[in-house]
């Protein structure tokens, strides 16, 4: 899915009229309607391909709902098995968290920020800090698992 991003927050288009709204990040788990009609807007259901460091520091430094993020690359073949389970998270959980994915090919400057050594990774962020990181392909069921005692573990700190 591609969703625009800008400084401001994430633009969505309406899936009843196609107006595009923003969805500022520090509201994102808020209930948002479209600025035309009126419908209910999600946060995205599906997770969001990041094609610059400055939408992943933006989005993981205000975001006010946890950011679950998949470290991976093209060539991996691991990382193909965990993008439909990735795509399962986000379906069920809009609202409750954003996904996103980072090619560490393609953004290698926050791959080496963050020491990722193997992947598939995947690390939840909350409070713009990264609480939670685990190497690995692994179903839905586990994934969303692992988010929720993430967040947890931050709302206890
Ligand atoms: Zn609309």
């Amino acid at each position: 899915m591609t969703v625009d991003m800008d400084d401001r927050g994430l633009i969505v288009s309406c899936p009843s009229c196609g107006q595009k709204n923003r969805l500022a990040y520090e509201r994102l788990g808020d209930e948002v309607r479209c600025g035309k009609c009126k419908q209910t807007l999600q946060s995205p259901a599906e997770p969001i391909e990041l094609h610059s460091t400055a939408d992943f520091d933006r989005l993981v430094a205000r975001s006010s709902l946890p950011v679950v993020v998949d470290y991976w690359a093209p060539w991996c073949g691991p990382c193909r098995m965990v993008a439909p389970e990735l795509k399962k998270v986000a379906a069920r959980q809009p609202g409750k968290m954003i996904v996103v994915k980072v090619n560490t090919d393609e953004l290698s400057d926050l791959g080496q920020r963050h020491n990722i050594r193997s992947i598939p990774t995947l690390a939840v962020f909350a409070g713009g800090k990264e609480v939670a990181r685990t190497a690995g392909a692994r179903p839905a069921d586990q994934i969303e698992a692992f988010v929720a005692q993430a967040s947890l573990v931050q709302q206890q700190r």
